[in-house]
Parts: structure tokens; C-alpha cells; sequence
């Protein structure tokens, strides 16, 4: 069940999603994430990525939604049919929308909470939140502080460190950029790709902003309506020109396209 490089860790198979009485959020979407890469998921306001990661996490029964076609595989299995907390011990682990930090209890708290979902020991809890602190200071320096006293940079690194400590193989980020400066936005990013290239942390992470998604993932799949549109390497659809006019604002605007797979 081991995913080798290269090799898909999810799948997302022509997956179809309502809500409630019946909006439907995605429409056939297809992507899959191969073991060790940054794949990024861009689209605007209500394009349907959050969904999308709620489908990956098994959370859209929590939220009213359900999987009306189609299926989400993470290695080797249908993950609507895997509990979540299997799905974190099988080393899925996300962070949602809104930081979700634990507001009166401390960044240690807050932390040590993400290794006792997975049953750790509290050796291997020591030496993962030693490496968490080394991996964001500004956490080790505010580590008594109540999560709701920290800035929203610091608050969202204390959720992707909380979502570190269940020792992820893939960790799915819902736009962590939001509501953030530029400056901490990098921040964080430059420690997920340096996990990335250090550990071969497998990232699937929603991005509103496209030119920010282009930047730093290897590959790219667009979001718009439900539907994918665009997928290819980011490296790739940076140097396109009707891809910068369309989603980086870089030159005339013109029409959506229709679903486009860009070659490596
Ligand atoms: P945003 O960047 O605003 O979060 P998004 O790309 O993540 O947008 P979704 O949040 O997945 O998009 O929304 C897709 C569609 O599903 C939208 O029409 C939205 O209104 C609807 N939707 C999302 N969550 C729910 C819910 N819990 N109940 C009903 N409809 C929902």
C-alpha cells in the first residue's frame, strides 16, 4: 500500500457533490496527487475547492454536503468509506478552513493535540514538537501563549504545525494565504516547500490566489463553477500568455476556457 514517487498517494475520480437541498458544488472532477509533489488547487470565491477538500478528508457528510458520483481513492482506498480518524493514521491529515486553533489552550496545547490523534508516545510527541518549534520559532517563542492571544500568521502556523504532528504523508491545506500578509505568506510556504524537498511531504493545498499556487506548487489544477479546467506544471502555465491574461491579470483578459490538460 506504500505509494513509490511518482506514484498517485489520491485520486479523484469524476467526482460529482451537492449540498443539502441540492447546490451542487462539483461537477466530474478528476485530479490526482502523485506521492511527493506540491499539487495546487486555484479557483475564486466558491469555485468549489474547499469541497473538494472536504471530499478528500471524508468531512462533507460534517457539513450538510455528500458524494453524489464518482469516488476519492487515498492509497488504495475509498476514502468515503475510511473513518477519519483511519484516514489521519493513514497519514492524511488537513487543515481546514479558519486555523481552527483551540483559543484558550496554549500553542503547546494546540500542538500536542495533533500527535495524540495518532496515539503517539509521549517521547515521540517530545521530539515532534521540538521539531515543529525548530520549524517555526516564532510558535517556540509564544509556546504559553493562548492560541487566541497570537497573531493569524502565528495562529495558522500553530495549525499546520498541530496538522505536523500527526506526521502527515498528505497534508491538505485549505488556503493557508487567507486573511495573511505577504510577507507571512511566504513564510509559510517556504516551510512547506522546504518539507517538501527535505522529507518529500506530499502537499495538496486550495490557493485563491493563482499567480501565489503557480509560485510554489509543481503542478496546478483550476477550479471554476465545480468543473476543472485548466491542469498542467505550474512552471509550464506561468509562461503561457493566455494563462497569465486569464488568471494572473497580466496582459487582455478574454473568455473561460473549456477544460485544458497542459503537457509537461
Ligand atoms: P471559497 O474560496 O469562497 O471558500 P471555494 O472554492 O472553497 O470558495 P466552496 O466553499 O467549495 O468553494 O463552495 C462551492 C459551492 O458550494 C458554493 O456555491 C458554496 O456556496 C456552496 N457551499 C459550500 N459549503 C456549503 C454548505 N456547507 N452548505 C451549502 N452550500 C455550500
Amino acid at each position: 500500500m506504500t505509494a513509490q514517487p511518482d506514484q498517485d498517494l489520491l485520486r479523484v475520480e469524476a467526482l460529482e457533490a451537492v449540498y443539502g437541498g441540492g447546490v451542487r458544488a462539483l461537477s466530474g472532477v478528476d485530479l490526482s496527487v502523485r506521492a511527493g509533489e506540491i499539487l495546487a488547487l486555484a479557483g475564486s470565491n466558491g469555485a468549489g475547492k474547499t469541497t473538494l477538500l472536504r471530499a478528500v478528508s471524508n468531512l462533507l457528510p460534517a457539513t450538510g454536503g455528500r458524494i453524489t458520483a464518482g469516488r476519492v481513492v487515498y492509497a488504495g482506498r475509498d476514502v468515503a468509506r475510511t473513518r477519519t480518524d483511519v484516514l489521519v493514521r493513514l497519514g492524511l491529515v488537513g487543515v481546514l478552513e479558519g486555523r481552527h486553533c483551540f483559543r484558550s489552550l496554549s500553542i503547546a496545547e494546540n500542538l500536542l493535540a495533533g500527535g495524540l490523534g495518532r496515539g503517539s508516545r509521549p517521547a515521540e510527541l517530545r521530539a515532534d514538537l521540538d521539531r515543529v518549534y525548530a520549524l517555526f520559532p516564532r510558535l517556540a517563542q509564544k509556546r504559553a501563549l493562548p492560541a487566541g492571544l497570537v497573531s493569524g500568521g502565528e495562529q495558522q502556523m500553530a495549525a499546520i504545525g498541530r496538522a505536523l504532528m500527526g506526521r502527515p504523508r498528505l497534508l491538505v491545506l485549505d488556503e493557508p494565504s487567507m486573511g495573511l500578509a505577504p510577507r507571512i505568506t511566504e513564510e509559510i510556504y517556504r516551510i512547506l516547500v522546504g518539507l517538501n524537498r527535505s522529507e518529500g511531504l506530499t502537499l495538496l493545498v486550495a490557493e485563491q490566489n493563482v499567480a501565489l499556487a503557480l509560485r510554489h506548487a509543481h503542478r496546478c489544477v483550476v477550479l471554476e463553477t465545480g468543473r476543472s479546467v485548466l491542469e498542467g506544471p505550474a512552471d509550464v502555465l506561468r509562461a503561457r500568455d493566455d494563462i497569465r491574461a486569464v488568471y494572473l491579470g497580466l496582459g487582455p483578459s478574454c473568455a473561460a476556457v473549456d477544460r485544458v490538460v497542459v503537457p509537461a
